[in-house]
């Protein structure tokens, strides 16, 4: 079954990755900026960064038979650096048009320190100025459910903001809801230890339905298993979903959310239907 992994951090993982998820049917990726796991010390290495991200990696994937898109942005473990983070927010936009960006992201909270949330702003600010979509990372653990909130807050508060425009990454059984009532998209991340298993995962489908909603393995230098949408879909089939059901939530979904980008450039090979077919 053809699938799209939707938040991957493909620089931190091998070809051999690239060739055992093209064999289980992926045909693309979305990749977000997000940290390195190190500090960067200068908005130059988020330049060569973001250069990795548009000219190296889809070029890389394309070995492989995988499309790779990005996303653009500094994320929030480093947005408690203000002046650099404004350094990098004002060189975004020279990398905006490049082709197969989808937009801005993963931009969002850790801490939900005040830093974050200015960062967190000015970064929405420039995702209205120039029409992109936005990819939002919400914490970790114990700051879930109130950095949730916050993000939410803030996004509903701005009257730009085009809520299935914007995708709240990470959700789980207890911030799903803050999401989906205001009408963003979602995307759960199926990590080994944190977030969620793929049969949380299913659970929260089957109590929230499939409108709306995707799945990720946000596969990075960290402990996480790029192999999880294939164990979603096993995981879907198990408990009884059927192929379009599946494939709706791993392909359709992903896609359509995607397609809304300025520059979208993935020609699918399966058509996706018109919303509600
Ligand atoms: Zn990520």
């Amino acid at each position: 079954m053809y699938y799209i992994d939707p938040h991957i951090h493909m620089v931190s993982r091998t070809t051999d990755d690239y060739v055992r998820m093209a064999r289980a049917g992926c045909v693309a990726v979305s990749e977000p900026a997000f940290w390195a796991g190190f500090d960067r010390g200068s908005s130059q290495a988020f330049a060569d960064y973001f250069r990795q991200l548009t000219e190296y990696e889809p070029a890389r994937a394309a070995q492989f038979d995988v499309h790779h898109m990005c996303w653009l942005c500094i994320n929030a473990k480093e947005a408690e650096n203000v002046s650099l983070s404004r350094e990098v927010i004002a060189m975004i936009p020279e990398f905006l048009d490049r082709p197969g960006v989808l937009g801005v992201g993963e931009i969002g909270l850790n801490k939900n320190t005040k830093n974050e949330v200015t960062i967190f702003e000015e970064q929405v600010d420039l995702a209205m100025k120039t029409n992109e979509l936005i990819l939002v990372h919400t914490p970790h653990l114990q700051d879930k459910l109130r950095g949730t909130r916050m993000i939410v807050d803030i996004l509903t508060s701005d009257a730009r903001i085009q809520p299935e425009r914007v995708l709240i990454d990470h959700v789980e059984e207890h911030t799903i809801q803050y999401a989906r009532e205001a009408g963003f998209w979602v995307g759960m991340t199926l990590y080994p230890t944190t977030k969620c298993t793929p049969d949380r995962a299913v659970d929260m489908i089957e109590r929230h339905g499939t409108d709306r909603i995707m799945a990720n393995s946000a596969g990075d230098w960290g402990p996480s298993n790029p192999m999880n949408m294939p164990e979603l879909i096993r995981t879907l089939r198990a408990r009884g979903h059927d192929a379009m059901t599946i494939h709706k939530l791993v392909y359709e979904n992903p896609l359509r959310f995607m397609m809304q980008a300025r520059r979208f450039n993935f020609s699918p090979p399966l058509p996706v239907r018109p919303e509600g077919q």
